[in-house]
């Protein structure tokens, strides 16, 4: 391992958080495991293993490399892929048993001319999203369009996804609850179809709502130990699973008005020791900390100064007299968390999460021989 930047993701914890949120959950419920964005950037085939070892048999994905991934990894259960697959692509999901949505009624067409036979789908439905799905908010089209593919396809679920399920507004509240309303409504319409798989939970909907066919959660951002928004706090034992960390690459002194960096957008104010750490936006650190984040260096703040570039960025250490070459860097952990950060860029931790790069490796705690997902 050479250490540059990585990722140390704690699988013990992801298995905690699941189990965490599934003991908020009523009983009989299930958890699909959402695995799309190489597990939000942990690492989908080692999260997606220990969730199987925990008895996990459902997963999602967004699209069908991410899918295939899974399935040469040895998963089994069934992948469902969230999104839209080219149907030229459909054989691939005969050979590998992956479950496509269908999700609108031209690509149900599509589906039902390209896909080998015996191709398993489910119907997404749009109930407020405007994204993808049958518009339920005509629900005899909807349930005719059901039925009519029901027969040719083979049809296992419908689903939909809320919108606004993070958020403990009233209106939004009320949102949420017309979209499970909206859902549940052409649940009953089919129920003599037999469906086995009727799901419009996300992280943030399982743990608020409930909802009589609250059978499966697909279960994301929980399992990583993020907060779905700031409005929903975290359950009872669930914490960041993931941290990120560098080292020092060099160390220097400058003087008073000397600057830092691309732009020469920071000058020293006295002297100041400036440490280098080998990780920059080509990383998925975001250059919008530029001037503003901080890494923690024995324990400590160290405000970025100047510019991140592309490979490197640069830290005042001049608080920090022990910090010395080579040491050890937190990008984010424990006391920074992707949400944290997240909210000094003004986004959320799913998408600090995700941007984390393809080069940083990605170490698993619980392994002894550092197994390396990536690079
Ligand atoms: C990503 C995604 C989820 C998971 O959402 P979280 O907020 O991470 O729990 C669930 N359903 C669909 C359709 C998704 O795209």
């Amino acid at each position: 391992m050479h250490k540059r930047s990585w990722v140390e993701v704690d699988l013990a914890q992801v298995v905690q958080n699941y189990r965490a949120y599934a003991a908020c959950l009523a009983a009989g419920s299930r958890i699909m495991a959402v695995v799309k964005a190489d597990a939000y950037g942990h690492g989908d085939v080692a999260v997606a293993q220990a969730l199987a070892q925990e008895g996990v048999s459902l997963f999602a994905v967004a699209c069908i490399d991410e899918a295939i991934a899974l399935r040469r990894a040895g998963i089994a259960g069934e992948i469902l892929i969230l999104g839209y697959t080219p149907t030229t692509a459909l054989p691939l999901c005969r050979e590998y048993d992956i479950t496509q949505s269908l999700v609108s009624e031209d690509y149900a067409e599509a589906f039902a001319d390209a896909a080998p036979a015996g191709v398993k789908c489910q119907f997404k439905l749009d109930t407020g999203m405007s994204r993808i799905g049958l518009p339920a908010n005509d629900p005899d089209a909807c349930e005719a369009c059901i039925r009519r593919y029901a027969k040719r396809l083979s049809l296992t679920g419908i689903f939909t996804h809320l919108c606004v399920a993070d958020s403990n507004q009233e209106e939004d509240i009320a949102f949420t609850q017309t979209q499970i309303a909206r859902f549940e409504a052409l649940c009953d319409r089919v129920r003599d179809l037999s469906l086995p798989y009727l799901h419009c939970m996300n992280s943030a909907g399982g743990v608020h709502t409930n909802s009589k066919y609250d059978k499966i959660v697909r279960l994301g951002i929980l399992l990583y130990g993020l907060q779905p928004s700031p409005d929903i706090p975290l359950p009872e034992g669930v914490r960041p699973a993931l941290t990120w960390k560098s080292v020092v690459s060099a160390m220097h002194t400058i003087k008073d008005g000397e600057s830092v960096g691309y732009g020469r957008t920071y000058r020293a104010d006295g002297t100041r020791r400036i440490a280098t750490i080998p990780t920059g936006y080509a990383d998925g650190y975001s250059r919008l900390l530029s001037n503003k984040g901080r890494v923690f260096i024995h324990g400590k703040p160290a405000p970025i100064v100047g510019r991140v570039c592309m490979d490197q960025m640069m830290v005042d250490v001049t608080s920090i007299p022990e910090c010395a070459l080579y040491d050890e860097v937190t990008l984010i952990g424990d006391s920074y968390t992707a949400d944290n950060m997240a909210s000094e860029l003004g986004t959320i931790g799913y998408e600090i999460v995700c941007d984390i790069g393809k080069r940083v490796h990605r170490i698993y705690k619980n392994d002894n021989n550092c197994l390396h997902n990536k690079g």
